[in-house]
C-alpha cells in the first residue's frame, strides 16, 4: 500500500518504520523544518517493549533509552523524603527512560533516505478520503495516518474534534547538563498541588519533571527561580537537580487532554493515531506507550490486510481511552492541594501495601496482541 503518515512524533515515526519494513511505500510528513533537539525524557513501560518486539523495533528503541529501573527504589516519597510506598522491583522493572530528541533521531535514522520531508505542513481530506495536501499540492494515498499530536489539525479538519480541557496544572521538564547520581532511587514526590518526579536517563544524565496547580495559562517567568521558590525545600536531590539543568533548556507546558473521548478515531481512510486520537495527561506516563501502541496496531492491521477504521478502533480505542481516563484520574489525586486532602492522600498511601499499588500501576504495562 502507498500510506501518508502526518507527524514525525514517536507514534507517526514507529508507524512509518513498521510499514515500511514491511514493504509499504511510506511517505512521512512533517512540518518542522529541522528535527528538533529539543525535549525532555519520556517513560517507556513494558507494554511498548512487547508491541515494539512484535514488529522487530523494540532493539531499535532499547538502543536509544536507558538502564531498566529494576535497579532503582521507587515509589511516592513526601517533600520531606518519607517514602510514603515503596513500590515492588515488579512494578517498575521493565520502565525504560529515553530523552525524547534521540529516540527520535534513532528512529529516523532507521528510515529508508527520502521517507522523511521536513518543512512539509500536511493537511486530510475532510471527507476522510486518503488525499494529504502539502503545501498547496495534493497527493493521493491508498491510507493517511494523521500522528500530528495533542493540537491535531486534521482531528479539527475530519470533524470530530471535542477539543482540549486544562487538567488543572502546569509541568516543566528537564534533563541534567552532564552526568547525574540519582543515589540509586527514582519515582515521584507528592506536595499539596506540587509533584516532582526523576528518573535516570541513557549517559548517566537524569529527566526530571515538576508540577504545580495553577491558573491555565499563567505567563511562565524565569522557570529557575519559580522552581527554586517551590520545590528548593523539598529533600535531596531536587534543588540540585534543577541546579544541574541549563535554564534555558527548561521546557514548561499547561497540562490538556482531550475535552472528551472521541467516538471513532478517524474517518473513511484517514486514522488518527496517538495524542491525535487520545491525548492524554502524562500522570501514568503512557502518552507515548499509546501512540507506540496504536503505531504496532496499524502495522499489524495492515499486515493481516485488515487497515481499515473498524478494525482499528477495535483494536485500539476502549485500551487507550480507558488509559487516559486513569490518568486524569491520577493526576487529579497527585495534585490535590488542600492540607486535609492531600494529608488523607498521604496517610492511605502509607497504609496500603507497596504490592497493591504496584499491581495497580502494573495494569497498563502489559501488551495483547491486536489479533
Ligand atoms: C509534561 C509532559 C510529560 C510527558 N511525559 C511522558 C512520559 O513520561 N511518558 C510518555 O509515554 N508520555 C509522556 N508524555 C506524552 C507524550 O509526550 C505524548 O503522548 C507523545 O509524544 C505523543 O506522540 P505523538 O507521536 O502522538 O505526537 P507528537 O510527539 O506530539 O508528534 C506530533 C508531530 O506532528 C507534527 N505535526 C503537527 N502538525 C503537523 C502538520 N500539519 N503537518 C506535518 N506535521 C505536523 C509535529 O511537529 C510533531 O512532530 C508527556 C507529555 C507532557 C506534556
Amino acid at each position: 500500500m502507498k500510506i501518508a503518515i502526518i507527524g514525525a512524533g514517536i507514534g507517526g515515526l514507529t508507524a512509518a518504520l513498521g510499514l515500511q519494513r514491511d514493504g509499504h511505500r511510506v511517505r512521512l510528513f512533517e512540518r518542522q523544518p529541522e528535527l528538533q533537539g529539543i525535549g525532555a525524557g519520556l517513560s517507556l513501560f513494558g507494554n511498548s517493549f512487547a508491541a515494539l518486539d512484535a514488529i522487530g523495533l523494540g532493539e531499535t528503541v532499547r538502543g536509544a533509552s536507558g538502564t531498566e529501573a529494576a535497579v532503582f527504589k521507587g515509589g511516592q516519597r513526601a517533600p520531606s523524603g518519607e517514602w510514603l510506598v515503596v513500590l515492588p522491583p515488579a512494578a517498575t522493572a521493565t520502565l525504560r527512560a529515553a530523552h525524547r530528541a534521540e529516540l527520535h533521531r534513532a528512529l529516523v535514522s532507521a528510515l529508508e533516505p527520502g521517507t522523511l520531508r521536513l518543512g512539509a505542513d500536511a493537511s486530510v481530506s475532510p471527507d476522510g478520503a486518503p488525499r494529504i495536501t502539502v503545501n498547496g499540492r495534493t497527493e493521493s494515498f491508498d491510507r493517511a495516518i494523521a500522528a500530528d499530536g495533542i493540537n491535531s489539525r486534521a482531528r479539527r479538519t475530519l470533524g470530530i474534534d471535542p477539543g482540549l480541557r486544562y487538567a488543572g496544572y502546569t509541568a516543566w521538564r528537564g534533563v541534567t547538563d552532564g552526568p547525574f547520581d540519582l543515589g540509586g532511587v527514582a519515582g515521584e514526590t507528592w506536595g499539596r498541588g506540587h509533584r516532582f518526579g526523576m528518573l535516570p536517563l541513557p549517559g548517566g544524565r537524569a529527566y526530571w519533571f515538576a508540577t504545580a496547580t495553577v491558573p491555565p495559562l499563567e505567563p511562565p517567568g524565569d522557570s529557575h527561580e519559580e522552581l527554586l521558590r517551590r520545590f528548593g525545600g523539598w529533600h535531596r536531590p531536587v534543588a540540585e537537580l534543577l541546579e544541574a539543568t541549563s535554564p534555558a533548556a527548561v521546557l514548561r507546558h499547561d497540562i490538556n487532554d482531550l475535552a472528551a473521548p472521541l467516538p471513532s478515531f478517524g474517518r473513511g481512510q484517514t486514522l488518527l493515531l496517538g495524542d491525535a486520537a487520545h491525548a492524554m495527561t502524562p500522570d501514568l506516563g503512557q502518552g507515548a506507550g499509546q501512540a507506540v501502541e496504536d503505531a504496532v496496531a496499524v502495522v499489524l492491521l495492515a499486515r493481516a490486510g485488515r487497515l481499515g477504521l473498524d478494525a482499528y478502533d477495535h483494536a485500539r480505542r476502549r485500551r487507550s481511552q480507558l488509559v487516559a481516563r486513569r490518568s486524569r484520574a491520577m493526576g487529579r489525586v497527585g495534585q490535590l492541594s488542600s492540607p486535609v486532602a492531600a494529608g488523607l492522600r498521604d496517610a492511605a498511601l502509607r497504609l496500603v501495601p507497596g504490592g497493591m499499588v504496584g499491581a495497580a500501576a502494573m495494569k497498563f504495562q502489559r501488551w495483547e496482541h491486536p489479533r
